[in-house]
């Protein structure tokens, strides 16, 4: 079986600094592999050690993202494929998505794709499941055990204290959570054979997309401020009314505030 995992080279966000502004100091911040997409590689590498097949790793980012997709083959994927262009730069999750999911859709002979739920840094965890809706994907998320039997992928899904399993048809989507699994020590071997390879980097022209889709010109987003939300200490205010009648007032404050 063939497995495809997305992975995102993230500022080490332990190691954060912020300015006054409240924006992120990236000057001289280490990168390292989102964690989570450690989970999601190693559990492609699993299902490829039960099933065989192949584990290629796609990550889209400038041109560091090279140490991130060395650091992959350290850990024993067949192939990587790094996708950067400067026409990719200033990709909101929508760009992303789309980015990502037309270097799979060139990459065409696939059971699987498996992302991490969510990146440290940007943590809106949408681009999994818009990859999948863009490549008509069944959508299998928050995994924390996979089986493949025959053409069907099951999932174990923990939400909050439901827990439940799903299945669908391959080709699917898969996002995983940490617990899905530790990932592996990188074995030496690996270490040179994955200094030694090419990494082939697609650009603009070498993925089926169409360019006003691509990067801050395909971003509908528009970031007005990023801030650290300051702390309201001692503002309480205590609804009155029927239970009904506080959750109703309850819903309108959270709805005003567009936090619903
Ligand atoms: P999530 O959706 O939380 O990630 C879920 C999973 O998707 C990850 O675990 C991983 O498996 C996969 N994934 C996510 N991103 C990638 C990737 N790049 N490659 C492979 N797999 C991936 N960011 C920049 O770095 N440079 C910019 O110039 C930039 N400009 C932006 C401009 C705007 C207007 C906006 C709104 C955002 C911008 N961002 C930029 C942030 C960028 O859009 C997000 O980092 C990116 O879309 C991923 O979103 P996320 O971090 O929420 O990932």
């Amino acid at each position: 079986m063939n497995i495809i995992v997305c992975i995102k080279q993230v500022p080490n966000v332990t190691k954060v600094k912020w300015d006054a502004d409240g924006s992120l100091i990236r000057t001289g911040l280490p990168t390292i592999i989102n964690p989570v997409d450690k989970n999601a590689v190693e559990a492609a590498l699993q299902l490829k050690e039960q099933h065989g097949g192949k584990v290629t790793v796609i990550s889209m980012g400038p041109s560091q993202v090279e140490s991130a997709l060395r650091e992959a083959l350290c850990m024993g994927v067949d192939d990587v494929i790094q996708l950067s262009d400067r026409k990719f730069a200033g990709a909101d999750t929508w760009a992303t998505s789309y980015t990502l999911g037309a270097a799979i859709k060139k990459i065409a002979d696939f059971d699987l794709v498996i992302t991490g739920v969510e990146a440290m840094d940007g943590n809106t965890a949408q681009v999994g499941p818009q990859i999948a809706e863009y490549l008509g994907l069944p959508l299998l998320s928050y995994a924390l055990g996979i089986e493949v039997d025959g053409k069907n992928v099951r999932i174990k899904q923990k939400l909050g204290d439901v827990s439940r399993k799903l299945e669908a048809a391959m080709p699917a989507l898969i996002t995983v959570e940490k617990e899905i699994n530790d990932y592996r020590v990188t074995p030496i071997d690996k270490v040179i054979d994955a200094f030694d390879k090419d990494i082939p980097v697609w650009g603009v022209d070498d993925v089926p997309a169409d360019v006003v889709h691509l990067g801050l010109k395909g971003s509908p987003t528009k970031l007005r401020k990023v801030y650290s939300p300051k702390l309201e200490k001692g503002q309480v205010e205590m609804l009155q009314g029927t239970p009904e009648e506080i959750a109703r007032q309850l819903v309108d404050k959270l709805n005003a505030k567009f936090l619903i």
